[in-house]
């Protein structure tokens, strides 16, 4: 965050929390505390990491034990939920790879041609890591089995399905693929939008173990840090990919569903204000007017 020089005990370096051009921001090693004499932020590294990372004191926590390779006691009563919680959370991470490589694959050309064609750039799709699910049925659970996931995981991470033979199928195909990514960096779920005429046009991850779709937010991961001058409710994947490419990068979306009270919670949390951009055609204004009430109820 901070690329630091040593003097005499202490490091310093260009404060990451106000603009300026020579040093002001102390590191004091022995304490493991910072210190800045220029806009007087100050703190240990949970503080810094919630200052920086705009997240609250579990979330900061659970980040930098992720990082240090620690697992923070959840207090689950069953044990056995957090370790499949870790799985299903490295099972969405390695789907992410293998879409996002075919992708930029020959094989992931119709993906590549849709994106390309509404005008995303290769540096958007990789930001975003977007993928592309192939058309086979078996391509990913055949992948997954290569890592060492078992069907049963794959099954309960919403990425397969059991098919009527018993034997696990992959759930998205032909579909362009946007990450669902959480505050934290994980990948929690997915959206995928069909190439051609099929049906549902957009199929989201359903909820499990690690996910809720009435509180998850697109590129809420993203626009957090930007929301200080508001945040952008737009109606879908693609706008807000438009609108981060365009500069806006506080722009979010609901995954495919209406507005509800515990994203709005979420996003109050990080702004007082928020521009709504739906469509103008009938169904946005109906989602604008359901969406009003529900912001002005938490502030
Ligand atoms: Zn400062």
């Amino acid at each position: 965050y901070v690329s630091l020089r040593r003097r005499g005990r202490n490091l310093v370096g260009l404060c990451p929390f106000h603009s300026e051009k020579t040093p002001s921001f102390n590191l004091y090693p022995e304490t493991g505390s910072f210190y800045c004499f220029g806009c007087g932020a100050g703190g240990d590294v949970i503080t810094f990491v919630r200052r920086i990372e705009n997240l609250d004191y579990m979330e900061a926590i659970r980040f930098l034990a992720q990082r240090a390779g620690l697992q923070v006691p959840e207090n689950e009563a069953d044990s056995g939920l957090s370790r499949l919680k870790a799985r299903i959370l490295e099972i969405n991470r390695e789907t992410a790879r293998f879409y996002h490589q075919i992708l930029i694959s020959e094989q992931g050309k119709p993906g590549m041609d849709y994106l390309l064609g509404r005008g995303v750039t290769p540096k958007t799709i990789r930001h975003f890591g977007l993928g592309f699910a192939p058309p086979s049925r078996f391509e990913l659970v055949d992948y997954l089995s290569r890592k060492g996931f078992h069907p049963e995981e794959m099954i309960q991470a919403n990425v397969a399905f059991r098919s009527s033979t018993g034997r696990p199928v992959d759930r998205f195909f032909s579909r362009v693929m946007y990450p669902i990514i959480d505050l934290r960096g994980n990948v929690i779920a997915f959206g995928g939008r069909i190439l051609g005429d099929g049906k549902p046009k957009y199929l989201n991850t359903s909820d499990t173990p690690v996910f809720r779709k009435s509180n998850g937010l697109f590129a809420m991961n993203f626009a957090k840090n930007s929301a200080g001058g508001g945040l952008i409710l737009a109606e879908g994947y693609m706008d807000v990919i438009a609108l981060h490419q365009a500069g806006f990068t506080n722009a979010i979306a609901t995954l495919g569903t209406a507005l509800t009270v515990e994203q709005a919670r979420l996003m109050a949390r990080y702004t007082g204000e928020v521009f709504l951009s739906y469509d103008a055609d009938e169904a946005g204004q109906k989602a604008t007017a359901r969406a009003i009430p529900i912001l002005r109820g938490v502030g």
